[in-house]
């Protein structure tokens, strides 16, 4: 039986005997090789549902949307080892109750699907510390060994062109599972925190302030980096960004639903001279 009959089979069950109200997976995109999110709320609408190598997108966001868990029923949705991460930082950061959430694992190499063992989030637990664990330090991509060997001149002119082509679309923002603000700073006009005309210095603002925002939280998905229309090379920053929190403070995010946020949290023995 093919994975995909398998987790549909599994989707079915799940809805026919009430253990969830909803079933978040992929179907079919506007073109053969693009898949799009579907939302099952009965047995019969699991048929639409497919599982194969092309279901990359993070699909956790979802789980966020306002009201969705707010009755305490469950809600089932396929998700990636990046997705499981995620789940773990939104439930760290009171966003939602991960036991609210069935979680349906796979995760793919190149054309080839498998799938992963378990349905809440604790399940997963020791297969997250061994990816933690097989990441490591050295782990690095050859356009950021390119962009590190540059001269900090040439590195900025890298990402002013960069940031010259952003249309402030927010498309990044409304894809990424980690930016769950119901308000976004960038949104407020009183006080007007960031220009919302597109040109080189907002832009760079605007993405300098997401990568801060992101920092220890990313969990690589790649959502922002795919939905960018002009096709800034966000996964670069993100990148960057996750390898500085592991060599800088030993974080994984999105280890566990407890995990303290790398960038909000202290410890009185902290060196800092600001901590008191
Ligand atoms: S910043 Fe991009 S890669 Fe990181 S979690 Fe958000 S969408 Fe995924
Ligand atoms: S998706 Fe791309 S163009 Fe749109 S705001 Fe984000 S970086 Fe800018």
């Amino acid at each position: 039986m093919s994975i995909e009959v398998q987790y549909r089979d599994r989707a079915k069950e799940l809805l026919a005997k009430g253990e969830v109200k909803l079933v978040i997976g992929y179907g079919g995109g506007s073109t053969p090789n693009r898949r799009r999110p579907v939302f099952a709320s009965s047995p019969e609408e699991v048929d639409r549902l497919v599982l194969d190598s092309l279901c990359i997108a993070n699909l956790s966001g979802y789980l966020v949307t306002e009201g969705l868990l707010s009755d305490e029923k469950k809600v089932a949705v396929f998700l990636r080892p990046e997705g499981i991460r995620s789940i773990n930082i939104l439930a760290a950061e009171n966003q939602l109750n991960a036991d609210q959430v069935v979680i349906l694992g796979f995760e793919t190499a190149g054309s080839d699907i498998r799938p992963l063992e378990g349905g809440n989030v604790l399940d997963f637990s020791e297969f997250i510390v061994t990816l933690s664990e097989n990441r490591v330090v050295s782990d690095s991509d050859p356009v950021i060994d390119k962009l590190e060997n540059m001269s900090a001149q040439e590195r900025f002119s890298f990402w002013q062109d960069e940031f010259s082509k952003c249309i402030k679309c927010y498309a990044c923002r409304q894809a990424c599972p980690m930016c769950y603000c119901r308000r976004c700073i960038v949104d407020c006009n009183q006080p007007q925190w960031i220009n919302t005309s597109a040109h080189t210095l907002g832009n760079f603002e605007w993405n300098i302030i997401r990568a801060f925002h992101l920092a220890g939280r990313c969990v690589e998905c790649g959502n922002c980096d795919r939905a960018c229309p002009v096709n800034i090379p966000l996964r670069l920053v993100n990148r960057r960004m996750a390898v500085e929190a592991l060599n800088s403070f030993d974080h994984f995010a999105g280890l566990s639903v407890t995990q303290e946020p790398v960038l909000a949290s202290f410890k009185k023995d902290d060196t800092e001279t600001f901590i008191l």
